[in-house]
C-alpha cells in the first residue's frame, strides 16, 4: 500500500512535493522531461464547480448551487479540449468538482478521453455512485477514483466537516464497492486540527482495504481571498507529530532534507508552474493551478494549444528563478520548505514573497528532525512591519 504527505499541489493533486511524494523515479523522469519541454502531463479539469456537500474547508466560493450553470463547458466543448489536450501531450487528466456526477456528461467525458488515450484519475465525494455508476466506472479502468474521507470511524466527525448527514457512510460504501471490484482507490484527508488523531486509524483502513492513503496538511484560503479556513490548520505540535511519526514515509527523509541547510542556487527555477499540467475551470479558463486568481486565456476564446504555448502568464511563470524572489532567495531552509507562490500568495498577499503556512511547516520539519529551528528570513520580515499591507488575492509583484 502507497501512504504519502503531500505538502503542495493541493488543489491540482499534481503530486510535485519537494520529495515528499513517493512516486515511481520513471514517473519522476518524465515529469522532469516535461518540464523542460513545456509538455502538459497533467491537467485538471473541474466539470463543475457544484456540489450538494458543503465541507468547513473547501475553497470553492460558488459550490451551493445545484441546478445547471449556463456557462459550464458542454459536452462537445470538453471533448475538443481532450482532443487538443491530446495533441498537445497531456497524458494524465483529472476530473474535479465541486461534484462531478452532479453533471450527466461525466461518463461520456470520461470515456472520450480514454478513448483518446488518456489516463483518468476521477475526485468525488461518491454520495451519488450506484451500483450501475459503479460497473460503468470500472469498464474505465481509470488510474484512481479518489474520495476525501476524514475519518474511518467517527462518522458524526466526518459528516461535521462535509456539513452533510449520512455522508460518511455513502463515502465508505462507495469506496468498498470499487475496492471490491479492484479499480484503484486513493483516500485523502486534508488534515485539520480536528481531524488530525483519525489519521492513523486511517491509514489501517486504506491498508486493510488494499487503497492507497494520501495525508495533505494544507488548507488554503478560499478562491475569492476568504482566509477563515485558515484558522482549520494543524497546530504547530500537531505538524511536528506528523513529520516525526516513524510510521509515515517522510519521517527519515525529513532528517535527510534538514541536515543539508543551504539556500537554493539563485537561477534554480522556482517551480513546475506553467510546465507540466494546469487547471481548467468549469468555464473554461485555463489555469497554471487550481485557486490561482489570473486565468491564462479561455479555450472559448483561443485553443488550448495557443494559450498553452503562448501566454504572456505562462511565458513568465515559467522564467522564474530563486532570485527574483524576495525574503526566501537566500533563506538555508528553502531545500525543505514547502514554498509555493500561491501559498505566499493566498496568505501573505505576495507571489514573490514568503509563506508564513511553509515557514510554520519547515519549521515543524527542523523541530521533528530534533534540531534547532530559527526564525526564518520571511518571519523576521513580517515582524518587522508591524503595517504589513492587507492580504490581497490579486496582488503580484512580477
Ligand atoms: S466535496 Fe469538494 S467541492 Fe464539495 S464542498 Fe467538499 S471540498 Fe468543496
Ligand atoms: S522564508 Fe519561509 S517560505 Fe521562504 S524559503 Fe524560508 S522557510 Fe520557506
Amino acid at each position: 500500500m502507497l501512504v504519502s504527505v503531500e505538502s503542495d499541489s493541493h488543489r491540482t493533486g499534481m503530486g510535485t512535493g519537494m520529495g515528499l511524494a513517493t512516486a515511481p523515479s520513471g514517473y519522476a523522469r518524465l515529469v522532469q522531461r516535461a518540464a523542460s519541454a513545456y509538455v502538459p502531463l497533467n491537467v485538471l479539469v473541474e466539470l463543475t464547480h457544484r456540489c450538494h456537500l458543503d465541507c468547513v474547508h473547501c475553497y470553492l466560493e460558488d459550490n451551493h448551487a445545484h441546478g445547471a450553470k449556463p456557462r459550464e463547458l458542454t459536452l462537445d466543448e470538453l471533448c475538443r479540449l481532450i482532443d487538443d489536450l491530446a495533441a498537445a501531450g497531456c497524458l494524465f487528466l483529472t476530473l474535479s468538482g465541486g461534484e462531478i456526477f452532479l453533471r450527466r456528461e461525466t461518463l461520456e467525458v470520461a470515456r472520450y478521453a480514454r478513448r483518446r488515450g488518456l489516463a483518468i484519475r476521477l475526485f468525488t465525494a461518491g454520495l451519488l455512485l450506484t451500483p450501475e455508476l459503479i460497473s460503468a466506472i470500472r469498464a474505465l479502468y481509470p488510474l484512481s477514483v479518489e474520495f476525501s474521507l476524514y475519518s474511518a470511524e467517527k462518522a458524526d466527525l466526518h459528516d461535521a466537516i462535509t456539513r452533510a448527514p449520512g455522508s460518511h457512510g455513502k463515502t465508505v460504501w462507495a469506496i468498498r464497492e470499487l475496492v471490491a471490484r479492484h479499480v484503484p482507490v486513493v483516500i485523502k484527508t486534508p488534515l485539520m486540527r480536528e481531524v488530525f488523531p483519525e489519521y492513523p486509524a486511517l491509514v489501517r483502513l486504506a491498508q486493510s482495504l488494499g487503497a492507497a492513503y494520501l495525508l495533505d496538511p494544507t488548507v488554503t484560503p478560499k478562491n475569492d481571498g476568504d482566509q477563515s479556513t485558515c484558522a482549520l490548520r494543524l497546530t504547530p505540535d500537531q505538524l511536528t507529530a506528523l513529520y516525526a511519526d516513524p510510521a509515515l514515509p517522510v519521517a527519515e527523509e525529513i532528517r535527510t532534507l534538514v541536515s543539508r541547510q543551504r539556500p537554493r542556487d539563485p537561477e534554480d527555477e522556482v517551480c513546475n508552474l506553467g510546465k507540466t499540467g494546469c487547471a481548467i475551470s468549469p468555464f473554461g479558463d485555463v489555469y497554471p493551478t487550481l485557486g490561482f486568481p489570473w486565468p491564462a486565456g479561455n479555450i472559448r476564446e483561443q485553443p488550448f494549444r495557443t494559450i498553452w504555448r503562448e501566454a504572456p502568464l505562462l511565458n513568465k511563470l515559467r522564467a522564474l528563478r530563486v532570485k527574483h524572489l524576495g525574503a526566501c532567495s537566500g533563506c538555508n531552509k528553502f531545500s525543505y520548505c514547502n514554498r509555493c507562490c500561491m501559498w505566499a500568495l493566498m496568505d501573505d498577499g505576495d507571489f514573490l514573497g514568503g509563506s508564513s503556512w511553509a515557514c510554520d511547516i519547515a519549521a515543524a520539519k527542523e523541530r521533528a528532525a530534533g534540531l534547532p529551528s530559527h526564525p526564518t528570513p520571511h518571519q523576521a520580515k513580517m515582524q518587522q512591519s508591524s503595517s504589513a499591507a492587507p492580504v490581497s488575492p490579486v496582488r503580484c509583484s512580477f
